[in-house]
């Protein structure tokens, strides 16, 4: 069956959301409020089908049907962590599968969510870049896994999500497109505070000044693993598209911009860049933009030899990143037992199923 050619509600920025409502129903010779009663459905009640909009005339819910699609992805499988993280493998309507994950900590509940189906930016470390790239996602597929993951929580009495991170499959800032209104939806249309959700890159300089000059205090996270140009571009391919020096540039109009706290992350390799030496140079680079910085130790992959730094040498180097003046903080790795790094759920899928690509 050929996929809907009907708006999908879950893609609609408010305003526009509320518009085509209103059209909708007037057309149908229906009073405006109706368009309210469906966006609190969408909104409040996250209502995955129009049948489920009682207060709404049988006819209404029928014509709502017909004219719109709600197109949110649904579990194809579920793994829980000992430690309480929840891992999602989504299935999106045409059949892809992407991740998101829920990282209970002590006062937080955080949402990790993807924004492509696969990632073409290749990044050694990270099994989704491993995957290969199938095609971006919509704003309802982004906003969609929210809306599930909030489901799943409230139905398994694991409290409310308080931030949402864009560190599942795909570079946010190559899906723009999506990501924009993805961030209004998720902001102004379910009520997540700008300043609880990150938005994480490795480097799209065109996309961290469009951020920047966003109203909205949305936080940023840079992926930087390397405090220099030539160990990095080992790592993150786009290094050689957008160097270091001109990334750092753009932090700097998006620390400018006010009031948006950047964080570095930097996932510590054994052998790779974990070196004592490059300590100093990182915390330069951090004190320009005034970034915090998360050391994570390495997550093991499939396609990859490469193990985690020891926890001796995260801990001298954060002291030494301590010692440059920078706020530091060593994440521990959640969910290792089921597989919940970015992209590894859906890598072991694919192999599973004979579709890895390198
Ligand atoms: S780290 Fe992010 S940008 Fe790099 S390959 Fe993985 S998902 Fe893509």
């Amino acid at each position: 069956m050929a996929p809907s050619t009907h708006p999908d509600l879950l893609s609609l920025e408010p305003d526009a959301l509320h518009q085509a409502l209103v059209r909708h129903f007037e057309n149908r010779g229906q009073r405006s409020y109706r368009a309210g009663q469906v966006q609190r459905w969408i909104y409040e009640g996250l209502a995955r089908s129009a049948t489920e909009m009682t207060d709404l005339p049988a006819a209404e819910r029928e014509a709502l049907s017909e004219s719109f699609r709600i197109d949110e992805p649904v579990v194809d499988r579920l793994s829980e962590s000992r430690d309480g993280t929840v891992k999602h493998l989504w299935r999106l309507v045409d059949g892809h599968l992407v991740e998101s994950v829920l990282i209970p900590t002590e006062h937080r509940l955080t949402l990790c969510i993807s924004s492509q189906a696969g990632c073409a930016m290749g990044c050694t470390f990270c099994a989704t870049g491993w995957g290969g790239f199938d095609r971006q996602l919509t704003p309802g597929e982004i906003v969609g896994q929210y809306r599930a993951s909030r489901r799943w929580s409230e139905e398994h009495d694991r409290g409310a999500i308080t931030n949402i991170v864009f560190m599942g499959m795909g570079e946010p800032l190559a899906n723009r497109a999506a990501l924009h209104p993805a961030l209004t939806i998720l902001n102004r249309g379910y009520g997540v505070g700008a300043r609880r959700i990150t938005v994480s890159t490795v480097g799209v300089v065109p996309g961290i000044l469009e951020l920047a000059d966003r109203p909205e205090q949305f936080r940023l996270a840079l992926s930087l693993h390397a405090p220099d140009s030539e160990l990095r571009r080992e790592l993150i391919p786009l290094e050689k598209r957008y160097p270091l020096a001109e990334v750092l540039d753009a932090l700097q109009r998006f620390d400018e911009a006010g009031g948006k706290r950047i964080t570095f992350e930097y996932t510590m390799i054994r052998d790779v860049n974990d070196a004592l030496e490059l300590a100093p140079r990182l915390a330069r680079i951090a004190a320009q933009v005034r970034a915090f910085v998360n050391l994570i130790p390495f997550n093991p992959i499939p396609y990859q030899d490469w193990v985690p730094s020891t926890p001796e040498r995260i801990r001298a180097f954060a002291s030494a990143l301590v010692a440059g003046g920078v706020e530091v903080a060593i994440r521990e790795t959640r969910g290792r037992d089921i597989e919940a790094a970015c992209g590894q759920l859906r890598a072991h899928a694919l192999t599973q199923m004979g579709k890895a690509r390198r």
